[in-house]
């Protein structure tokens, strides 16, 4: 065991702006204790709506990641947790839902302070959140393996094992959604984690962690490691000690990520990665129907998603009639500012490095000649908010088109035939979301079988269910979050073959 010296580090009482008060852990959560980092570093989280400091959390260094993996080793191989009647990991998570629930007005103005978001969509997290941890205890002893008929003289039936200490690593646009896509279904197959928020939102998951200790999930099996990914992450994709790995983020860090996971120790790895998801608007589209769908699609969560439909691609005969609705419903529909306040659709950016990002692609996009439908500007002096910025008239060779720009930005572009309309779509090197607004039954199904992506959305978008599968194909990533595929990534199969 490594002799480290750990301080506990002390709670904050923060007040949030809709008025209610919490204890806000400021620690790292390591075997069931909040405790400083090593070198008592701590780094400043901020309010993207107002760009104050919330509150000072401790950043990990390398030797807290190496304590966490060996508390979480430990838990895995020299206690009960993963050998134990499935069903009691099962009413643990039954439990962590319920403490959550009991909580979700609490968690879901956390997450809007933290994250920027509107709390009407911080609600709908907590509850995809809550409805994951319910999936996950009621899955806990339900996935199991099969026995496999090879004809006389042999009986074959396989297992599903845990595979050991999961390193986990989320980014900021959902904070505790991600974290619960990744830890709930860990946690009901058996295995430990070691899960790192982005250190720009780490107040949810901190929150998280307070409820696993509250409800009785054993020390070691839960930790959480707010710091930098070039540290944090590193020392958990590098560890020989961790066998699995999940990452969501960007392609880029993916990559890294893929290749410091096996050259360390061949870790299962799961990447669910960028995006610039295609949402096509066919002829037969009933507009009324459409609108809200293309809005979800690129400015909920501020187009901060990895499957924003952040290309529209509308077919020549309804091109001009969408896209003067589109300006309309924008321009009146949508609000922009305060997370707390009701009227606004639109939070903020989460950091001030997304929204330099986003100002900047707005402003190479002017540069390449898109035209600009509506917005295109920030909006306000305190605040990283910007207004919904739709290019029109694009080209599929513009960097607008291209590249994931991560904000509430879209191109639109015409197309003629269905065919015509596919193939711009599938031409990218992502494939994770893609939506189809159409009145025809068989052009949705006929559509949806030609795109190349992991998720098809036919007259809806950006709507998820935690019993649905979600990731990614191309370089958008491999493996699934949610549904029954889930449980899978978090298991082994032995096989066992019996002669008779
Ligand atoms: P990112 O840089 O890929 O970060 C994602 C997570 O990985 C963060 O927790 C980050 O830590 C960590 N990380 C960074 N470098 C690492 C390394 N070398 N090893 C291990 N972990 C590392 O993504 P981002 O900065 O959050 O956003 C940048 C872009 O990623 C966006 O513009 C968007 O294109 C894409 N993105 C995709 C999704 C998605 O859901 N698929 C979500 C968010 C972002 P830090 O705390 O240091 O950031
Ligand atoms: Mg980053």
């Amino acid at each position: 065991m490594t002799k480290l010296q750990f301080d506990t580090a002390e709670p904050v009482r923060i007040t949030l702006p809709n008025g209610l008060t919490y204890e806000q852990p400021t620690g790292l959560f390591i075997n069931n204790k909040f405790m400083k980092a090593q070198d008592g570093k701590t780094y400043p989280v901020e309010d993207p709506s107002t760009e104050t400091t919330i509150c000072e959390v401790s950043s990990a260094t390398t030797e807290d990641v190496e304590y966490a993996i060996e508390c979480a080793d430990r838990a895995f191989h020299d206690t009960e947790w993963a050998t134990q009647d499935p069903r009691e990991r099962g009413r643990l998570l039954s439990k962590l839902a319920d403490e959550l629930e009991s909580q979700i007005d609490l968690a879901s103005s956390i997450e809007a302070l933290d994250n920027g978001k509107t709390l009407a969509l911080a609600r709908g997290d907590v509850t995809i959140a809550i409805n994951c941890l319910r999936d996950a205890a009621a899955y806990a002893d339900k996935i199991n393996g099969r026995t496999i008929n090879t004809g006389d003289g042999y009986m074959n039936f396989t297992t599903l094992e845990p595979i050991g200490v999961c390193g986990q690593i989320i980014p900021w646009n959902f904070p505790i959604m991600m974290l619960t896509w990744k830890i709930a279904p860990a946690l009901a197959m058996g295995n430990v984690c070691i899960l790192k928020p982005a250190a720009v939102t780490p107040l949810n998951a901190l929150y998280f962690a307070s409820l696993c200790k509250k409800v009785g999930i054993p020390a070691g099996v839960v930790n959480i490691v707010p710091g930098p990914g070039r540290t944090v992450g590193a020392a958990l994709t590098n560890d020989p000690r961790i066998r699995k790995l999940a990452f969501t983020g960007s392609t880029e860090v993916g990559k890294s990520v893929a290749v410091d996971s096996s050259e360390s120790n061949l870790k299962k790895i799961t990447l669910e990665l960028g995006g610039k998801s295609a949402h096509l608007v066919f002829d037969d589209a009933d507009i009324k129907k459409t609108l809200p769908n293309l809005v979800n699609g690129i400015f909920k969560n501020a187009g901060q998603i990895c499957s924003s439909g952040s290309r529209i691609y509308v077919q020549e005969g309804i091109y001009d009639e969408l896209l003067a609705a589109f300006k309309a419903y924008l321009e009146t529909e949508i609000k922009v500012g305060n997370p707390f306040d009701k009227a606004n659709f639109q939070g903020a950016i989460t950091n001030r490095q997304q929204f330099d990002t986003i100002m900047n692609y707005i402003d190479i996009g002017k540069k390449e000649g898109a035209k600009i439908l509506t917005g295109g500007e920030k909006v306000g002096d305190k605040g990283y908010f910007i207004r919904p910025t739709v290019f029109y008239d694009v080209k599929e060779d513009m960097r607008i088109v291209k590249e994931e720009i991560f904000g509430p930005v879209v191109t639109v572009a015409k197309f003629k035939t269905l065919e015509e309309g596919v193939e711009m779509a599938n031409s990218s090197e992502f494939g994770l979301g893609s939506g189809i607004e159409t009145e025809s039954l068989s052009t949705g199904l006929k559509v949806a079988k030609m795109l190349k992506a992991g998720t098809v959305w036919i007259n809806t978008y950006n709507d998820f269910d935690s019993r649905v599968p979600f990731g990614g194909v191309k370089q958008s990533g491999y493996g699934r979050e949610m549904g029954e595929e889930v449980y899978h990534a978090y298991t082994e199969v032995k096989a066992v073959r019996i002669k008779l």
